[in-house]
């Protein structure tokens, strides 16, 4: 599961069934039923690897989120109050049909998402059932406290669940993120409304499936896709939403937590990264250069945590270069359904475009673009929405160094001393996920310590495992994922005093009684 994939290294050749399309679901999930949508709405989704329409699914808007809160609201009493045990036994067998469903999973999320196959079967897939597991046993580990206070009183915290939870999804992992939160938040005890991205909803349509198929009782979890300005707002505004989980960009954060503020719900936000991986001149370079490969290109770059800035070292900066972009040149890209393919397309035409323009934008401000920048001219992927493996050397200031690109777009900034590194890696408003490749043991912790962001890999990078935080600082977000960090932002906190054996004093005397 936590293979370093290595680009350029030899394919590995698995068995690639086609997913029928007729079987797909598409339709919401309410209050354990498939049904459409109230207004007949649908969303087209389509291949990004060849702008093909794959089917249309139900698209939900105000009045169907209205009927899943509903649906949620009634299943909450029966939810928290479900032995712990019972939760984590759901959680646990819904990841053992993840596992059964492994290869139908995979390929929808590389139908859906243009994620390569490989990476679907190795990561994706059995990332999502680690993390249902890891939470279904978490389930009856949820404990309060007891605090030691004055004599004669006694104290205890109570964690319990917040009832009906809101959760946003994006595009680019929707299959894993889906874990992420519904994980935390189920073993809590909670009820949850989930909107997937109207991009990629497909994986978490079949989750929905699997939901059902393991037991649990109905409304627990609601599914309904759709798009953000009316699903999703309807989502952020609800007064009857306890808590909102958003991952997604930084400007959509902002307008959920406004519109969250009707009833001052929590919001926890995943938003968007310019993580940077530095490179110092002792580091293992053959090793750096591979892992800022893994950082940058998996996933065509579409992670928040993405090493998108590279911070080499004035003295390895030539060598480092030279390999990383021979290696970067070498990517295979291709349909993501190949087991051959290292890259895929971009999720969508849009983003597409998007990224491409940061090639302009950089030219413009005086930056080189090394290798990549364009589309592939190759006949056999002109449909598709994919871009060439892109190398940028710029300024610290440049947009493209400080803007989330999101794509397989790098951009190299060089430093002579580690003053300049630091400056240079805390010199955006994100402060996300971050890298250090050094042999250099004071450094590595020095740097740790003082680096702007949630997370800092030292001699690798992209690390994720459902025991370990996630999130990040400044605009990159607040609250955390995976842990016991999410477990305790998915529980309200009570402090229960009872007088054991207190002698009071009364307050007002009023003279013997
Ligand atoms: P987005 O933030 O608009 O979409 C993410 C999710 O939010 C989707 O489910 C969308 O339907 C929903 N949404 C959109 N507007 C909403 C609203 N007003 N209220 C509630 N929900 C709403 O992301 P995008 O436009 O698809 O991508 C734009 C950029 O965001 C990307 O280029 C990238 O920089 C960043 N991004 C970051 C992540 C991440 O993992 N942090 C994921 C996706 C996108």
């Amino acid at each position: 599961m936590n293979t370093q994939i290595s680009f350029g290294g030899k394919a590995v050749s698995e068995k690639n069934d086609a997913i029928d399309v007729q079987n797909i679901n598409t339709q919401l999930f309410i209050d354990g039923k498939f049904i459409a949508a109230k207004n007949g709405g649908t969303i087209d989704v389509l291949n990004p690897a060849n702008g093909e329409l794959i089917t249309k699914i139900a698209a939900a808007e105000a009045e169907d989120v209205d009927l899943a809160v509903k649906a949620a609201q009634k299943a909450f009493p029966v939810w928290a109050e479900t032995p712990a045990a019972e939760r984590g036994r759901l959680l646990l067998k819904l990841a053992d049909l993840i596992e059964e469903n492994l290869e139908e999973l995979a390929q929808l999320e590389s139908l859906d998402t243009g994620h390569p196959i490989r990476d679907s079967r190795r990561l994706d897939v059995p990332r999502t059932a680690a993390c249902f597991r890891y939470f279904g046993g978490m389930a009856d580990k949820i404990e309060g406290s007891v605090i030691p206070v004055e004599q004669g009183f006694l104290n205890y915290v109570l964690r319990e669940p917040i009832g009906v939870v809101g959760q946003i999804v994006p595009w680019n992992f929707p299959l894993m993120f889906t874990s992420w939160k519904l994980g935390p938040a189920l073993a809590a005890g909670n009820v949850v409304v989930m909107k997937p991205s109207e991009i990629t909803p497909l994986s978490t349509l079949k989750i929905a499936e699997l939901i059902k198929q393991a037991g649990f009782p109905d409304g627990v979890v609601n599914i309904v896709p759709g798009y953000g300005q009316t699903a999703g707002q309807r989502l952020a505004d609800h007064p009857d939403i306890g808590k909102i989980s958003f991952t997604g960009s930084t400007q959509t954060g902002r307008n959920i937590v406004n519109a969250s503020s009707g009833n001052l719900k929590r919001v926890q936000l995943e938003l968007g990264g310019k993580g940077a991986n530095i490179v110092f001149e002792d580091a293992d370079i053959d090793a750096a250069v591979n892992g800022a490969a893994w950082a940058i290109f998996h996933n065509q770059g579409q992670a928040c945590i993405a090493g998108s800035r590279l911070v080499l070292h004035e003295k390895i900066a030539d060598q480092f270069l030279q390999k990383f972009i021979a290696l970067a040149e070498s990517i295979r890209l291709g349909n993501p359904l190949d087991a051959d393919t290292e890259m895929g397309p971009l999720t969508s035409q849009a983003h597409r475009d998007k990224v491409l323009s940061y090639a302009k934008i950089a030219v413009e401000q005086g930056g080189k673009i090394l290798t990549g920048g364009v589309a592939p001219d190759d006949e056999s992927l002109k449909n598709g929405f994919y871009v060439l493996p892109t190398v940028v050397e710029a300024k610290a200031t440049d947009r493209v160094a400080q803007e989330e690109v999101f794509g397989p777009f790098v951009t190299v900034l060089r430093f002579k001393d580690d003053a300049e590194a630091l400056e240079i890696a805390n010199s955006t408003e994100y402060g996300l996920g971050s890298g250090l490749w050094t042999n250099n043991l004071q450094r590595a912790h020095r740097f740790a310590k003082k680096i702007k962001a949630g997370m800092c890999w030292i001699n690798s990078y992209k690390r994720v495992n459902p025991g370990s935080p996630f999130g990040g600082v400044g605009k990159s977000g607040y609250g955390r994922e995976m842990g016991f960090e999410a477990i305790h932002d998915y529980t309200e906190v009570k402090s229960v005093w009872v007088n054991v054996d207190a002698q009071i004093p009364p307050h007002f005397q009023r003279g013997e009684s």
